[in-house]
């Protein structure tokens, strides 16, 4: 024999013994023309049991067919090699991600004769994106919460005031911000160390969540022993009501403050403002009048709410 010019036999042998599985579809009549035995150790259909283009696009996901079949056939209607991922079903009711590549035969006159490829099992492969995806959001999410409180970080904050900033002036909307910062705290630390400081966070944090109902509510710690609440659509009453809510809340938990100059638990003080911002507002600005309210009540003696300014 030959040695460049295998007989049949040599290439029947290699391609029913790689873990690709190869195939050919006669174009014309859009039947199977061929598909390695391998099919079924994959997929539990015999190779028999493939006859027609119609029963590869029936023995895919229902998500993924109307994208793939279109794709493959415009590809292959244009002459243009391609490859496809899908989830093809198993006879037992699974799916396995394949990966089909295809090679377009055509005669001189570039008619397509016949479609020719090899499916690959790339169920690992996708298994292994998904969880990195996974990974990621999970990344993500960690990357905008603040550690310590597990409510969202000063990160996070930035980025929602700006959104809401936005959408409160497309929508000529008022957007409320509520600034809160503990009441002698160093003195807390002084007195329950620090241990019990940051404890002392995590069960303000829950207390100004449970007093924010609405899914748009935004609750984040600000820094140190200052938190910020954003209320979209929420005027200046929803929001003296929420912080009064939230006063109360820190009130019902009953911390402890055996060192406050003002009483024996934990109190908070709080700026609180409202705007519908114009064109040329800033965020910024808006935060700056809201902190200097925040200033106001710690100066008019702390354990209270200000929201108008001076
Ligand atoms: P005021 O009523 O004027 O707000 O008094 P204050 O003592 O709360 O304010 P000050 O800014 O003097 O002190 C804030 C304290 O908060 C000091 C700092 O050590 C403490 N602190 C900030 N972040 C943390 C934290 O993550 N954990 C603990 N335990 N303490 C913190
Ligand atoms: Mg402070
Ligand atoms: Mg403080």
């Amino acid at each position: 024999m030959n040695p460049t010019e295998p007989d049949n036999t040599l290439y029947r042998t290699l391609l029913e013994s790689t873990r690709a599985i190869p195939w050919k579809i006669d174009w014309a009549t859009a039947t199977f023309a061929y598909v390695g035995p391998q099919i079924e150790a994959l997929l539990g259909w015999s190779p028999s049991s493939w006859m027609t283009v119609q029963d590869w696009a029936d023995r895919m996901h229902p998500d993924d067919r109307e994208r793939v079949v279109n794709f493959c056939i415009s590809q292959s209607q244009a002459g243009v090699d391609h490859e496809a991922d899908y989830r093809a079903l198993t006879a037992g009711g699974d799916y396995v991600w394949i990966r089909d590549v295809v090679h377009v035969v055509r005669d001189e006159q570039g008619q397509v004769l016949a479609l020719v490829g090899f499916m690959f099992d790339i169920t690992e492969r996708k298994r292994g994106e998904e969880r990195l995806l996974l990974l990621q959001q999970e990344l993500e999410d960690l990357s905008f919460r603040d550690g310590l409180t597990g409510v969202n970080n000063r990160r996070k904050f930035d980025a929602v005031l700006q959104r809401e900033w936005q959408d409160a002036r497309h929508e000529v909307r008022p957007l409320s911000l509520l600034l809160f910062d503990v009441d002698f705290f160093k003195h807390y630390n002084d007195c329950y160390g620090h241990v019990e400081g940051d404890e002392c966070l995590r069960r303000v944090a829950q207390a100004l969540t449970r007093a924010t109902h609405r899914p748009g509510d935004f609750v984040a710690r600000y820094g140190g022993e200052e938190f910020v609440l954003l209320l979209p659509a929420s005027d200046a009453r929803a929001a003296l009501t929420v912080a009064e809510r939230c006063r109360q809340e820190v009130f019902k938990a009953q911390i402890p403050h055996a060192k406050s100059p003002i009483g024996q638990l934990l109190t908070l003080s709080a700026g609180v403002g409202t705007a519908i911002p114009a064109a040329h507002d800033d965020p910024v600005r808006f935060l700056e009048e809201v902190d200097r309210r925040l200033y106001r009540a710690k100066h008019e003696g702390r354990n209270r709410i200000v929201d108008r300014a001076a």
